[in-house]
């Protein structure tokens, strides 16, 4: 009997709705077509959706509801309309409680130049021509969940914001382990980014990838801080295959690793955790926002978002046929000279998010 992934599909706000749409029809036509597995989707309510109709940017029984299903695809959350909330209301905190509560510590983030767009990125095709890399950013720690946090009244006139930069031994273990593994099935070098020169946390971080890479003798591992590795990336991207970084440290260079794709729209996401019982948890994503200056228009690019369900039948549901599929549908699509706004040049045929879709999916079923 064929299996059932349950699968549950959060489009959040913005484009996050609009790219989400473009996913669902990619997943519904697989699932149709395929005889091993099934898929039933489940749409959810996360960020300002939720907060428009439950009061909370996450509900209790939205996260039990997604902590029971197979994987997780997030569309993206936020906008101006919720911005002057209380810190804690704020659609964000949706988004960081399910990483948090699903402990998924490990974010993936590849950066891949598709050749058709090699013109896209502000940099020279020499530079970026064939890239590949992979940043693993640990996702659940660090200064973005460390304690103490907040915003306090010192002064007359005065306040004092403060936020921690905590990393436990454990912590770094198993993002090192995630890397490691991941480095010797691919070109077995790893580049560690942090500031062991000044902050102690990343020196514990420095310290634990190296005795973490003694179980792996096979990897080439190099440690970079992290204001270098912001240059280098622009200056020399190929000198790198998979980096390893905090938090923060992770969230700002794949953002810079996104330009040398051409568009923040092309860069996918899988969060992966492992629960107590040994079961993997997954969320996939684009890298992106909402995307508020355009959300509605009709322009927004869906390709990463596209991008993520291919890294989620390859991590959660170990297909790395339909992972290729995926990735080959894109790259025909680019062949063919078909563009959303984000990547257009005067050349090419402008097409709005649904049309992109579209023309996905037609390659898909081809
Ligand atoms: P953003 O990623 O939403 O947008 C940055 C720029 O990239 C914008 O000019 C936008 O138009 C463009 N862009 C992003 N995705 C695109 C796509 N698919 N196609 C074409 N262009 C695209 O970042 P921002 O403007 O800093 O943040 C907007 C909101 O999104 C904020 O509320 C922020 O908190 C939230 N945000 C959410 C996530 C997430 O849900 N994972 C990530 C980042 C930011």
């Amino acid at each position: 009997m064929a299996r059932t992934y349950n699968i549950s599909l959060l489009p959040g706000d913005g484009i996050g709705k609009e790219i989400s749409s473009e996913a669902n029809k990619i997943i519904e036509w697989i699932s149709k077509k395929s005889c091993d597995f099934d898929i039933s989707l489940h749409e959810e309510e996360v960020g300002g959706a939720s907060i428009d109709k439950y009061g909370t940017p996450l509900s209790d029984e939205t996260l039990e509801r997604i902590k029971k299903s197979d994987a997780i695809i997030l569309g993206a959350v936020g906008g101006p309309k919720w911005e002057g909330m209380d810190f804690e209301k704020r659609p964000e905190r949706g988004l960081l409680k399910i990483r948090k509560e699903l402990d998924l510590f490990a974010n993936l983030r590849p950066a891949i130049v598709f050749d058709p767009l090699i013109h896209s990125s502000s940099l020279k095709p020499e530079i970026i021509k064939d890239l590949d890399i992979l940043i693993i950013r640990e996702l659940t720690g660090g200064i973005y969940f460390g304690e103490p946090r907040g915003i306090k009244k010192i002064g007359e006139n005065e306040f004092k914001g403060y936020n921690t930069l905590v990393y436990t031994s454990n912590e770094i273990e198993r993002i090192a382990k995630v890397a490691f593994e991941t480095a010797m099935t691919r070109s077995k070098k790893l580049c560690s980014v942090d500031k062991a020169n000044v902050l102690e946390s990343t020196e514990l971080w420095r310290n634990i990838m190296i005795e973490t890479s003694k179980q792996y003798p096979d990897v080439e591992l190099s440690h970079m801080y992290v204001d270098n590795a912001s240059m280098q990336l622009v200056r020399n991207p190929k000198q790198f295959d998979v980096i390893v970084t905090t938090n923060m440290f992770g969230d700002i260079l794949s953002d810079c690793a996104s330009m040398l794709t051409g568009s923040l729209g092309m860069l996918p996401s899988a969060s992966i955790g492992i629960s107590s019982d040994g079961k993997k948890k997954a969320m996939y994503e684009p890298v992106h926002g909402s995307a508020p200056d355009i959300s509605g228009k009709g322009i927004a690019n869906p390709l990463a978002m596209i991008l993520s369900i291919g890294m989620m039948f390859k991590y959660s549901f170990d297909n790395q046929s339909i992972y290729e599929l995926i990735n080959s549908a894109v790259k025909s699509v680019l062949d063919k000279g078909y563009r959303t706004q984000d990547i257009f040049s005067n050349d090419k045929i402008m097409l709005s998010t649904e049309e992109m879709g579209n023309k996905v999916l037609e390659e898909i079923k081809q």
